[in-house]
């Protein structure tokens, strides 16, 4: 059995900051938990401790295309032209090159400070349209990127069907993505066998949204997630909204809650354009909204009314969805900003128990991270050691304590504040640089260079 001891001057706890803290870690998991206490010989001492913050959302593959849409096309920009640039860059990748771009975006989200990511993986086929071989093909690509980095997995196969609402048959630019229901129900179950040689992973399931899956298949394919997380994008964008209501007379959030068993499993994804009896529904059901602010802005989504969500006991956490920009303190700042900039208001996203909005935000989104990714993450005896230490001499940290820390890492520093990461007790990066970071860097080059030449 490995055991090792970190001790933190602070670190904070599920009940709030402790100072003088000894963790003992035996395989991976926090054996003892000791308050108040002295480093002993041989211990690894730091700082500033906080536990790692889950990512709920990502198409890691993207990470490839960040910067590369940002030109004027012929016609009006918007999420659908983008759209149509993702589908370009997916038609030219194989086995390898997921991988390579999904283990560097996993290593840019551990230096980041997220120790978990739920992988929303849709990219199924060969570039015809047909099945691998192993019809998991990718997405043991995806498992092998985890693993090689050593980010906790949350794998989440997508569902996907149709080109718009009412069952529309799929375009040439989605062949890579269409199953049937058994043909998925396959690759749920070779999904689980991709994943069980990595620690603490959990499968779930994904119908990508209500343009690619119509309700009565959803409900089909609930009994796969076998009690794990059920993700959905929902209402990212108002021609969806527009579009759903023209088929169906309901807005999506209101379909979906009207007629699927939304509970607190389910983690739906952006959410943007909902009313106040939306919000309240989500709210009510206990399921978690996916926010994931950078993306949301770069897409020009629109904005969720996170401020009234949050005061409804509303659950939600951060992902970083198209990974344009990988960076977790950057996702709650931009959360908070958009509130701001909205509702011409400060500090619009607290706790009444809670002035500091930087441990509000973060609290909430570790809270909201964990149930959506159906894995804990509290600092506790028994639970994997997931850590994260922030770097005390950073500028952005100077003659700051506690919850102000996180006001400063989130609003005044970043990435660049982040020191050391562990997942599951092995520590990943140290000084702000995961352990592998040249050696994927460079393959993640290569296969770019693949991907990009021939589109
Ligand atoms: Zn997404």
């Amino acid at each position: 059995m490995s055991r090792t001891a970190l001790w933190f001057r602070s670190l904070l706890l599920p009940d709030g900051w402790a100072d003088g803290v000894r963790l003992v870690i035996a395989d991976g998991r926090i054996d003892i938990l000791t308050k108040a206490t002295a480093a002993e010989a041989g211990d690894e001492t730091h700082e500033i401790g906080l536990p790692g913050l889950p990512n709920l959302h990502s198409h890691a593959f993207q990470r490839g295309m960040a910067g590369l849409t940002e030109r004027r096309g012929s016609t009006a920009d918007s999420f659908w032209t983008w759209r149509e640039a993702m589908y370009r860059f997916v038609d030219h990748m194989g086995p390898e090159e997921v991988e390579a771009i999904a283990a560097q975006a996993f290593l840019e989200m551990l230096e980041s400070g997220f120790t978990r990511v739920g992988e929303f993986h849709y990219v199924h086929h060969d570039p015809d349209g047909a099945p691998y071989a192993d019809i998991a093909e990718l997405t043991a690509r995806v498992a092998a990127a985890a693993g090689e980095t050593g980010i906790a997995l949350t794998l989440l196969p997508v569902f996907y069907r149709h080109a718009g609402f009412g069952g529309l048959p799929a375009s040439p630019g989605q062949r890579r993505f269409v199953n049937d229901i058994d043909r998925y129900g396959r690759l749920v179950e070779a999904s689980r066998k991709a994943v069980s040689s990595l620690p603490c992973a959990v499968v779930g399931i994904a119908p990508h949204s209500l343009r690619a899956a119509m309700p009565e298949e959803i409900a089909a394919i609930l009994p796969l997630a076998d009690g794990g997380p059920i993700h959905i994008h929902v209402a990212e964008q108002t021609k969806e909204v527009e579009d759903c209501l023209a088929w169906s007379g309901q807005r999506p959030v209101e379909l979906l809650l009207d007629r699927l068993p939304v509970d607190e499993r389910w983690c739906l994804v952006h959410a943007t354009h909902v009313t106040d009896a939306e919000s309240q529904g989500i709210a009510t059901r206990g399921a978690t909204v996916g926010l994931c602010p950078i993306t949301e802005a770069n897409l020009g989504d629109g904005l969720f009314p996170a401020q009234s969500f949050m005061a409804r006991g509303g659950r939600f956490g951060v992902g970083s969805d198209s990974n344009v920009l990988i960076d977790a303190a950057e996702e709650l700042r931009l959360l908070e900003y958009g509130q701001r900039l909205s509702l011409r208001t400060r500090n619009a996203l607290t706790r009444a128990s809670t002035p500091s909005v930087g441990r509000s935000l973060f609290d909430a989104a570790l809270a909201g991270g964990a149930q959506a990714l159906g894995a804990p993450s509290t600092l506790a005896v028994g639970q994997p050691a997931d850590l994260v230490s922030l770097k005390a001499d950073d500028t952005a940290l100077a003659h700051r304590q506690h919850d102000r820390w996180l006001d400063g890492w989130i609003f005044a520093g970043g990435r660049q504040t982040v020191d050391c990461v562990w997942r599951a007790g092995a520590k990943l990066v140290n000084g702000g640089r995961h352990f592998s970071r040249e050696a994927i860097g460079k393959r993640y080059r290569k296969a770019l260079h693949k991907v990009l030449q021939a589109s």
